[in-house]
């Protein structure tokens, strides 16, 4: 997830991706809590606040994965600002702690 070139996250952004981090894959929907978190894809690089919670298969998996042929994607009907949206969606129902 991290490479060579990227900065460190803030505080903030530290805070932010963690509780991106345990929400389920935006695609899929499996996986996400303390006990299964996802993976956290940035839209842009390095841009924190564009994370999107995903997990292993639908973030770097040859044939789902959106770094792949992105056939979960395609049959979810959802793009990168599509996922985003319902990471964010996710994240501020966790953040205000309501369900
Ligand atoms: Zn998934
Ligand atoms: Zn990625």
């Amino acid at each position: 997830m991290q490479s060579k070139n990227k900065k460190a996250p803030t505080v903030a952004e530290a805070a932010y991706i963690r509780y991106v981090a345990v929400q389920p894959c935006a695609v899929c929907d499996e996986g996400g809590g303390e006990a299964d978190p996802s993976e956290v894809h940035e839209i842009e690089q390095g841009n924190w606040w564009l994370s999107i919670a995903l997990c292993g298969g639908c973030h770097r998996g040859p044939l789902n994965g959106l770094h792949g042929q992105r056939q979960m994607w395609k049959l979810k009907k959802l793009d990168e600002q599509q996922a985003l949206a319902i990471t964010i969606r996710r994240v501020f129902l966790a953040a205000r702690g309501a369900h």
